[in-house]
């Protein structure tokens, strides 16, 4: 593209971000015929496939073969595999995230998006820098999602984030997870499965933003799994935390949530108002406080999960460019959530907390536990359990909220998030025929 050629760098649409909403909606306003471009300052795919889902799943698994090794010699395997070689392991999931941005790259050429690669900053109405270069567009759409917020106090071991953990070379040997949230609980079961000792404070306890026994049963599952949890630990208490667990302690991972990145933007000079948690403030399609101006995805600090931010991308193109001005806005009710540790854990609907404060005494609970028939053969003490939760509204027998912990969680959690979003009752509950033997069966037998 010429540079001095001004109408080649007007476009229907500048996406600022090429993470999963930013994809998400270059890719389906340019099916709906619009000139778009996205510009990309660092790697295309994002959190998600650059440094969060993809590579997080993939070490996961890793993590949880390490536990099917030593439950197979329960089996009668003879366990004949020996240390974890962990470079390899980087090496393969680094090269599976550098296939995957290939393909996003890839996708938009074949989607006819022109990528740009570069630091964007919005600089007037219609108007996005690059470097040197100028865009032109009626319409800008932030996508730039978030990045991991820091520890408040000085600590003696070195300190790492979220994204810096991408780049150890080698398992440590005693780590010090701070957070109590999706990635502190991820991270630490990754950790601890690859062969590290792992001790996990949380400033108040476990996962607080689900229903009270998801937390509450994980944390157990945890220990039982050899992490030290240790709750109600502030910043300010961590030094003395650590003492504690010196000499041995040799790193410290900060998860405690993640903050958009606005920072280069200049979104103050354009209008573009943020939230008291520096977020953009957006309307319910989508609408920043400035005219041609929108925003999806983590940048807007509501519900950080991709697939919220693809849809959110999806509908905003197909309203704004695909004539369905008027189709509703996206809901964020009832979105499902896992948290991949070992056991996973997930949840649809309301907690029994959150079903409480609404309908009162009005609900009813069905909670269970057992044990899964996969470590039959462990000896009873060390038999992980499963827990499984169904919250009812009592006046017509709908399912509120549906939360799990243990194996196969986020693949169960999904089908009954389907179910509860069509509406389903605890009626239906009991006429649907179960899958025997299966863990997912107890929810329709409780
Ligand atoms: P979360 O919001 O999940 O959890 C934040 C944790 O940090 C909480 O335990 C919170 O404690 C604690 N915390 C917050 N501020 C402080 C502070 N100042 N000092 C001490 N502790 C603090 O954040 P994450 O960083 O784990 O993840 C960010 C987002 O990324 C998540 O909200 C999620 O949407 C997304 N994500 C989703 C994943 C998935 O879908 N599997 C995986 C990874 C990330 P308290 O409870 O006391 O407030």
């Amino acid at each position: 593209m010429d540079k001095s050629d001004k109408t080649s760098d007007t476009f229907d649409l500048v996406v600022i971000g090429a993470g999963s909403g930013g994809l998400a909606a270059a890719k389906r306003a340019a099916a709906h015929g619009a000139r778009v471009a996205v510009v990309e300052g660092s790697r295309v795919g994002g959190t998600c496939v650059i440094r969060g889902c993809v590579p997080k799943k993939l070490m996961i698994y890793a993590a949880q073969l390490g536990q099917l090794r030593q439950l197979a010699s329960h089996y009668g395997w003879r366990d004949t595999l020996g240390d974890l070689d962990f470079e390899q392991l980087v090496s393969r999931r680094n090269q599976a995230v550098l296939g995957l941005e290939k393909m996003h790259e890839q996708r938009l050429v074949e989607a006819n998006v022109t990528l740009l690669r570069g630091w964007a900053a919005v600089v007037g109405r219609g108007k996005v820098a690059v470097g040197e270069r100028l865009l032109h567009s009626d319409k800008i759409l932030l996508a730039t999602g978030a990045r991991p917020g820091g520890l408040s106090v000085d600590v003696t071991p070195k300190v790492i984030s979220s994204d810096q953990f991408w780049d150890l070379k080698s398992v440590p040997r005693h780590v010090l997870v701070y957070g109590g949230g999706y990635i502190a609980t991820e991270l630490a079961s990754i950790l601890s499965g690859l062969g590290a000792k792992v001790s996990l404070a949380v400033r108040s306890r476990l996962l607080r933003s689900f229903d009270r026994s998801v937390g509450e049963h994980l944390t157990k599952c945890l220990s039982s799994n050899g992490i030290g949890i240790h709750e109600g630990v502030g910043a300010e208490q961590l030094p003395s935390l650590i003492g504690k667990l010196s000499p041995s302690c040799d790193l410290v991972l900060v998860a405690t949530g993640r903050y958009p990145n606005t920072d280069r933007l200049r979104l103050s000079e354009v209008g573009v108002e943020l939230t008291d948690t520096g977020a953009v403030r957006v309307d319910e399609h989508h609408c920043t406080a400035a005219t041609g101006i929108y925003a999806v995805g983590d940048i807007t600090g509501r519900e950080m999960l991709t697939p919220v931010a693809i849809k959110a991308g999806r509908t905003w193109a197909d309203r704004v460019f695909g004539g369905a001005a008027s189709a509703p806005p996206m809901s964020y009710d009832n979105v499902p959530s896992a948290v991949f540790s070992l056991p996973p854990a997930a949840s649809v609907g309301l907690s029994e907390e959150k079903a409480r404060q609404r309908y009162g005494e009005a609900i009813e609970v069905n909670f269970s536990r057992f044990g899964p028939m996969l470590y039959s053969f462990l000896p009873r003490e060390q038999r992980p359990q499963t827990m499984m939760k169904l919250v009812t509204r009592q006046s017509d027998g709908r399912v509120l909220g549906c939360h799990m912990v243990g194996d196969d969680a986020p693949e169960i959690i999904q089908g009954f998030a389907a179910a509860i979003t069509a509406g389903v009752t605890r009626e239906d509950l009991s006429r649907t025929i179960a899958i025997h033997p299966s863990a997912a069966e107890e929810f329709v037998l409780m």
